[in-house]
């Protein structure tokens, strides 16, 4: 059977002398693993698009559920992302992120897209990396149905536009200061943060970072967009490890 997918290579294995085994998020398909002969010599027409961050459109065969790589065209690469350390260290962890939260046999569609909108964004350099991160983290939640909720309180639902909000990154519900309790282990986020949240949950993908706030909220962005994505996730990811270690280098 044969498939005519657009779809991005989020890792790469080499396989034998000259092949190699691609894990791609594909359209129609969701994450699969790809067979892709040759494409390790330098006469390989599909060297480019079997990459990792290559986002092309493939024609795949499958067998048995087995894919193999018969025809490529690059659309994009993102080459220069692997030039910057800190930029490679994030735009690894976005794609080991997005392969968690995609299902099987799934569209993907709309994670893809939040994907290539990403790395589109890191390559450019168009936000700061601590503002790509969290806005995938909470995008990426939001699409898989995980939408935190920072417009009311969720205890006595008191609208919290404008107000600092206590944000449960655990349940990602919010509450306002008049409801805290003494053993409270919410995060404690400025106004212009909830409206952050808000702004990356709910505004059109192609706009979800355009935004500015200052350092400090960047910092409780990133908690808290990292703390909720955690716990959505309910797993750890060892490329968010590389990432942290890599943004403490000089
Ligand atoms: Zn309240």
């Amino acid at each position: 059977m044969r498939h005519k997918i657009k779809g991005i290579v989020v890792r790469e294995q080499p396989k034998g002398e000259t092949s190699k085994l691609l894990t791609v998020l594909a359209t129609g398909l969701g994450v699969i693993t790809v067979n892709a002969k040759g494409v390790r010599k330098i006469s390989s027409p599909y060297l480019k698009s079997a990459q990792q961050f290559a986002f092309s459109d493939m024609l795949l065969y499958e067998k048995n559920g087995f894919y193999t790589l018969t025809e490529a065209a690059l659309i994009a690469d993102f080459y220069s992302i692997r030039e910057d350390i800190k930029n490679y260290s994030l735009a690894c962890y976005l794609c080991e992120a997005a392969t968690c939260f995609t299902v099987p046999g799934e569209e993907a569609g709309s994670i893809l897209r939040l994907l290539l909108n990403s790395l589109y964004a890191i390559e450019k350099g168009i936000s700061p990396r601590a503002v790509i991160k969290a806005g995938f983290e909470l995008r990426l939640c939001a699409e898989c149905g995980y939408m935190p909720e920072t417009d009311s309180c969720v205890n006595c639902g008191d609208p919290l536009e404008g107000k600092p909000i206590l944000f449960d990154a655990l349940h990602g519900v919010a509450s306002c200061r008049s409801c805290q309790t003494a053993d409270s282990v919410n995060m404690l986020l400025s106004p212009s943060v909830g409206k952050a949240i808000a702004h990356i949950t709910e505004s059109e993908l192609s706009r979800f970072i355009s935004f500015r706030i200052g350092e400090d909220e960047q910092l409780q962005l990133g908690k808290a967009a990292e703390r909720f994505m955690l716990a959505c996730a309910e797993r750890g990811f060892k490329t968010l490890s590389f990432y942290k270690h890599c943004e403490e280098l000089p």
